[in-house]
């Protein structure tokens, strides 16, 4: 592969404060606010509003040459009021840009000093709460931005205690927070489960209506539904905290343990087989309850579904990229389907990822030996599927142009998808999301058969579509 020294081409990742916009949309009643140059919001706007095809305003201080040099202090004041007064919303998420952190404003003590001249208290029911988070994108990338502005979140709603011995009031619920964005029809696939199995639970952040919401008449300046401020704030009283992904750090759920003493586990984002078997195990082991039959039956339905197209999917060769968590368990999935993911890469700089793909590897097919890129850009990507020669790309709707060129099939999934419509109702988490995904690779692999034909293969003892034993075994 090409090595190259220059400039980041066709990023394969998002901006940092994007991903804050997406974390904050999750929240009941909170606007954003870029604090930076308006293009930055423009752009992110533009992108939200094409994936999840829905109105997603976020505003901006405006930062022109004049702030750029003096500070953008008096811009992000003026924001603020303008956002206070067209919106009125409770909480203000305030993320900053790559110009504002060059310029160095500090931008918690601009928020403080607003508050004292507006005369807004702390008072986390009565005031207005502005919650700044730092996400220049010259430092990482919307992953990241969507994990700092959860972790700005939960720290502002359920704050330690200054006195230790303050009581606590228990609540029995049971907090879930992804590390990633998944679609709003994954968040309602999950929050069923968390219904029938859980006697309450707190889903942070919650976009299932705010970013796909009813059609109405009166369309409200701020999209309704998201996680309520008062379920956020009893966050702490919870019994557990489960994270959905195990690459990226979930701060939030660290949090939640080390201030709050709310135990914490991660189980990888439940996409596929065995994923979904983690995350349904995880859950009898923190709720004691049984899996609803449901479930039983539609992984019985998964598996009748991967024996169905095992002729099909067997050792097709497939490049998959994306954001670290859910490219690894995208991964896991299509090794339990026997394929044969030749290249898997991020465009996101994680530490783990090229260990822990390596690791599901080694687990499922130790004879596969893939190219694994962490922090790449398109252009590297390019290159990277020139060397590994796949049958399939599976990744963001911004790889389309390396499909094309190859003349080889490209699965939607992940963020963003602009040039198809329903990215919003594209459901991979659960064993129906699994199912649906397992449909979409086959028919794409199906509908390209003009032009090639899927390797037939001696199938190897290692193919191993058969999930976690553990659980199988708890549901016989
Ligand atoms: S790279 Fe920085 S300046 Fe450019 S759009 Fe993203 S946040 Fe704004």
């Amino acid at each position: 592969m090409t090595k190259r020294n220059y400039t980041t081409v066709n990023p394969c990742v998002m901006c940092q404060p994007m991903g804050s916009a997406l974390a904050f949309k999750g929240i009941e009643n909170t606007m954003v606010l870029y604090h930076g140059s308006q293009g930055c919001s423009t752009y992110m706007r533009l992108h939200l509003a094409h994936h999840f095809r829905e109105p997603v305003d976020i505003a901006s201080s405006s930062l022109s040459e004049k702030g750029a040099v003096y500070g953008g202090r008096e811009n992000l004041k003026k924001g603020l009021r303008n956002v206070i007064n067209r919106y009125n919303p409770k909480v203000i998420g305030v993320a900053t840009t790559c110009l504002a952190e060059t310029i160095g404003d500090d931008v918690p003590a601009i928020v403080r000093e607003f508050k004292e001249e507006e005369g807004i208290g702390d008072d986390l029911e009565k005031d207005i709460i502005i919650v700044p988070v730092s996400t220049p994108s010259y430092g990482e990338s919307h992953v990241s931005g969507y994990i700092k502005a959860l972790d700005a979140i939960v720290r502002t709603f359920a704050e330690k205690p200054g006195d230790e011995s303050a009581e606590k009031f228990p609540n029995e619920k049971l907090n879930v927070i992804p590390v990633e964005s998944l679609s709003p029809a994954d968040v309602r696939e999950l929050k069923e489960v968390f219904e029938l199995m859980a006697g309450g639970y707190i889903f942070l952040p919650d976009i299932s209506e705010t970013f796909d919401a009813p059609l109405r008449e009166d369309l409200p300046k701020i999209a309704q539904g998201g996680t309520s401020l008062s379920e956020i704030a009893d966050m702490p009283n919870s019994q557990a905290s489960l994270g959905l992904g195990i690459v990226s750090k979930n701060l939030a759920v660290k949090y939640l343990e080390e201030s709050h003493d709310v135990p914490g586990s991660s189980v990888p984002i439940p996409i596929g087989l065995s994923n979904t078997d983690s995350f349904f195990t995880e859950l009898v082991k923190i709720l004691g309850c049984p899996i609803p039959v449901k479930y039983l039956q539609e992984r019985g339905r998964l598996l009748d579904a991967m024996v169905d197209v095992h002729k099909y999917l067997y050792g097709v060769k497939a490049a998959i990229y994306g954001d670290p968590d859910f490219v690894f368990s995208l991964t896991t999935f299509m090794l339990e389907l026997g394929m044969n993911p030749v290249l898997i890469a991020t465009g996101s700089k994680s530490r783990d990822f090229e260990a822990k793909i390596r690791q599901i590897v080694e687990k499922i097919n130790p004879e596969l030996e893939p190219l694994v890129l962490n922090g790449i850009d398109f252009d590297t990507l390019n290159d990277a599927v020139s060397q590994c020669n796949p049958e399939i790309l599976i990744g963001n709707s911004n790889g389309r142009y390396i499909a094309k060129a190859r003349n080889i099939p490209l699965v939607r999934v992940g963020l963003p998808i602009h040039d198809r419509v329903g990215a919003q109702r594209i459901l991979t988490v659960g064993y129906r999301g699994a199912m649906e995904f397992l449909d979409r690779i086959t028919n794409a692999i199906l509908e390209a058969t003009d032009t090639f034909t899927a390797p037939v293969q001696a199938e190897s003892a290692a193919y191993a579509g058969k999930g976690n034993e553990e659980c199988v075994e708890g549901m016989r």
